[in-house]
């Protein structure tokens, strides 16, 4: 009598002594563990596979699986702040104040004293001395907490007033009014789309004033008739006025970029009279995603104070992210920021010469709403569009930038150790595409 094949499938018993499941369940739970061997047991039922190689495939399938389903990409589109991508790309000392801070770190406490003390000391005093011009820093979960914080503690059951011309939606359908108003502030909108003066601000300040808001309207721009009020025009009508300023700079620079004239920054618009400043620690700053108060120590204690304070509290990781980010070397952000454009060339030409492509000039961009209208020169070697599925879905997975009936490839947010498995990526999805 022929034996039953399946009988051959190994047991799950004995596929858990495997070592490489041995060594998969450090990483993995032993129910994921077990889904695994019960998916390859039931390939192998079906005759998809010899019961031979169940245990090779099991082991190959395991050494695949990495504890988190979120699969690193090599960026190639050129796009520097990659919402989809997660934004900034953290550095390797921020990378490495992770790990450390993965475990039991002193984020509330004085190890000295062994009292609690203030969260993320370290943080703000990188902040401060980054940006001499605040006199406290406060950190909260994102940009927008950091807004709606401040509007909260300023302005709820108040008036925010805010011009027209700055009633942004900030992307996925999330809109800076519903933002503010969620807070229990009203708005009061002040010009139009287009132009807005002084006198518009100063005519609607009133007893039911919270704050002045003056918003960077981020990923648009408007041009030709247009008129908004600098930050220290508004700075000097809040202070007549009794009435705090906010200015929310969006992006996250703490001092000017040359490259980025149009982008706000911390330190000038504090220097310009703003009472408080928000900003993202993932855009431009470079950093993980965080919330960043800067100004005047009364207000930003007034907003540390806040109830809401608690609920939108920055977590461990990031300040220690944060910190490394401000405290250390440039940032990949700032890093490909300011690429230089013949050595982008040079990379773009030795990508193209070994795997046939040609190299075109194309603009990278700042992204995440950063300095929209600004090009950053460089270049891309053009590929077929065809070839952009297999990158995506290839190892290591790569970005490219569909365009004009091609995949683009531009090396700009691509670190240069990485070339030669971008190369390797890039052959391996031609042969499959
Ligand atoms: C991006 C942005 C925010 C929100 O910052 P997040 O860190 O994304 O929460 C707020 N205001 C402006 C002007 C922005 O551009």
């Amino acid at each position: 009598m022929n034996e039953d094949p399946r009988r051959a499938i190994p047991r799950t018993d004995s596929l858990l002594a495997l070592p490489a499941v041995v060594d998969a369940r450090t990483r993995l739970s032993g129910a994921a563990v077990r889904e695994r061997i019960r998916a390859v047991q039931d390939r192998a039922r079906r005759g998809e596979l010899a019961p031979a190689d169940v245990a090779a495939t099991l082991a190959a399938d395991l050494a695949a699986t990495a504890p988190s389903t979120q699969t690193p990409v090599l960026n190639a589109t050129g796009v520097i702040v990659h919402t989809n991508l997660g934004r900034a790309p953290l550095g390797a000392a921020a990378a490495a104040a992770v790990a450390d801070a993965a475990g039991y770190v002193d984020v509330e406490m004085d190890l000295r004293t062994g009292l609690r003390s203030r969260r993320g000391r370290g943080a703000r005093a990188a902040l401060l001395a980054a940006c001499p011009q605040a006199q406290d820093a406060l950190l909260v979960n994102n940009g927008a907490a950091a807004l709606v914080l401040a509007t909260t503690a300023l302005a709820a059951g108040r008036e925010v007033i805010v011009s027209r011309g700055e009633l942004i939606e900030i992307g996925a359908g999330f809109r800076l009014t519903d933002l503010i108003e969620s807070t229990g502030a009203r708005l009061r909108e002040v010009g139009t789309t287009n132009r807005t003066h002084l006198r518009d601000y100063v005519d609607a300040i009133g007893p039911d004033t919270g704050c002045l808001l003056k918003v960077h309207p981020s990923n648009f721009r408007v041009s030709g008739f247009a008129a908004d009020v600098a930050v220290g025009d508004l700075a000097a009508a809040a202070r007549e006025h009794g009435v705090p300023l906010i200015a929310d700079l969006g992006s996250g620079l703490l001092a000017p970029d040359p490259l980025l004239p149009d982008e706000p920054d911390a330190t000038t618009a504090l220097r310009a009279g703003a009472d408080v400043v928000t900003a993202s620690g993932d855009k431009l700053l470079g950093g993980p995603q965080a919330g960043v108060v800067l100004g005047r120590s009364d207000i930003v204690e007034r907003l540390a104070r806040h109830p809401l304070a608690r609920a939108v509290r920055i977590d461990k990781l990031a300040l220690a992210a944060l910190e490394a980010t401000v405290a250390g070397p440039p940032s990949p952000v700032t890093g490909y920021l300011h690429a230089d454009a013949d050595r982008l060339r040079a990379r773009a030409e030795a990508l193209a010469t070994a795997v046939g492509g040609v190299v075109v000039a194309h603009d990278g961009r700042v992204g995440g709403g950063g300095a929209p209208g600004v090009p950053l020169p460089g270049y891309a070697v053009r590929l077929p569009e065809a070839v952009a599925l297999p990158l995506r879905t290839g190892s290591p997975a790569v970005l490219a930038r569909v365009h004009d009936g091609a995949a683009l490839i531009d090396l700009r947010c691509v670190p240069e150790a990485d070339d030669p498995r971008l190369i390797d990526a890039v052959r391996a999805a031609l042969a499959r595409g």
